[in-house]
């Protein structure tokens, strides 16, 4: 459940009118919803309740430091996977002892950042990275704390390019050479390795492929602390699937992943931590969008949106599917015909739907992409000169401005010409 919903006829964001949102920023938006992002941390916080626990939330889904604020104020951790969004982090007010710092290309500069601001845990992803992080500890007189991510070779089953736990992808220490990972990392003086990290891909809409990698972390944990190692933490990672198509999908619930979580790990007397990003932020948030025209083809018409794949790129990218619905309520029974929505970018790509089954609705129309909230605004660019996509929060019956639309002028005046041209 989301809180964007119709009222009297019209699309609402909790209690504000989205047409009022649009009449003051303009289109394209991304609209985010305090209510849903409080409610989606709470349900995995109660999902896991009576397990020590941190919900790490997964900036790289939404960074907006709003948002940041929102979730951390609730007592969320983050995590992270750049210096940049780290910086975003401690700017939301998220000290970095609720940091867990991921990415499977850390720098040096990155890794001192992290020791420098306290991080909490540095999820380390190979022996290459090992050796770096004890060197860069032990030139700033510091002890990481370290998690391995294991790569459990279990197939997600989900989009090839959102898979990461598979042994041909680049992620992780593969688990069976984990053990001697751990050796390693005991024999420097760098690095103080407490947990156990893994992260097998997003979107995932079923729980068998968690319960295999979860599985296969317990019993890692056991052989490790056989070993001699103190293994006092366990990280799943993010990954949980939400349902882009309302109509038809109903990926597994947070409840059951909390069930689940205690049935296969809850016994090992570790901290618990997690890192969902879409479930979090992705129903949380929509892009409101204009139609510009009604477009007729050969045999198909399209309806051109003033939004494009450079502000919301997931179909282009990912295939994805996300419902578009009127801002204006439909009247109930009425003729929808299949129309292809598209953006105005020089690229058969920036394609958002084919064939839908749409309501009439031709310029000056306004829709709203559902799911909108993960993956969304933080992937924008600034391709074909468009401008960056604006962004709003809203609470109750308020609404605030948390990203401007940058002017012409701002965009240009980033880029510099040098002396040598005439
Ligand atoms: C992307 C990512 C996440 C978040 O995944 P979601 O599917 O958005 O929950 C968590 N952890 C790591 C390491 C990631 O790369």
């Amino acid at each position: 459940m989301d809180h964007f919903l119709y009222r009297n006829g019209e699309l609402h964001a909790e209690e504000v009118r989205v047409a009022d949102i649009v009449a003051a920023v303009g289109t394209p938006l991304y609209i985010y919803s305090t209510a849903t992002l409080t409610r989606h941390y709470r349900v995995f916080d109660e999902a896991l309740s009576g397990m020590p626990h941190l919900i790490a939330y997964a900036v790289k889904a939404n960074g907006n430091l709003a948002v940041l604020k929102t979730l951390g104020d609730l007592g969320a951790g983050m995590d992270v996977v750049s210096e940049g969004e780290f910086r975003r982090a401690l700017a939301a007010g998220v000290p970095g002892g609720r940091v867990v710092f991921s990415g499977v290309g850390k720098t040096a500069d990155e890794i001192a950042f992290a020791l420098a601001h306290n991080v909490r845990q540095l999820n380390v992803e190979s022996f290459e990275e090992l050796e770096l992080v004890s060197r860069v500890a032990v030139a700033n007189n510091a002890v990481a704390p370290v998690a391995l991510r294991v790569n459990p070779d279990v197939d997600a089953k989900t989009h090839a390019k959102i898979a990461t736990g598979k042994s041909e992808n680049k992620f992780g220490i593969p688990i069976s050479r984990a053990r001697e990972a751990y050796a390693r990392a005991k024999s420097l003086p760098g690095i103080e390795a407490m947990g156990v990290d893994v992260h097998i891909g997003s979107q995932l809409t079923d729980l068998a492929p968690f319960e295999s990698a979860f599985r296969k972390v317990a019993e890692l944990t056991r052989l490790l602390r056989e070993d001699g190692h103190d293994i006092r933490r366990i990280d799943l990672g993010g990954g949980l699937g939400i349902p882009y198509r309302q109509a038809n999908e109903a990926p597994p619930l947070p409840f059951d992943y909390g069930a689940l979580v205690k049935r296969t790990v809850g016994d090992l007397g570790c901290e618990i931590e997690i890192e969902p990003g879409r479930l979090i932020a992705g129903n949380a948030g929509i892009l409101v969008s204009e139609v510009i025209y009604r477009k007729q083809g050969e045999g198909r018409e399209f309806l051109v949106l003033d939004a494009a794949m450079n502000d919301l790129i997931r179909p282009a990218m990912y295939d994805a599917w996300h419902d578009i619905v009127p801002l204006k309520e439909p009247a109930p029974g009425v003729e929808k015909a299949e129309v292809d929505v598209v953006g105005p970018i020089c690229e058969t790509g920036d394609t958002f739907a084919r064939a839908r089954p749409l309501p009439p609705l031709g310029p000056g129309d306004l829709v709203a992409f559902r799911s909108a909230g993960a993956y969304g605004a933080v992937m924008s660019s600034e391709y074909n000169g468009r401008r960056l996509v604006p962004e709003v929060l809203v609470n109750g019956d308020q609404f605030a401005v948390v990203r401007a639309r940058p002017s012409f002028e701002e965009m240009l005046a980033r880029d510099t010409i040098p002396a040598w041209t005439a």
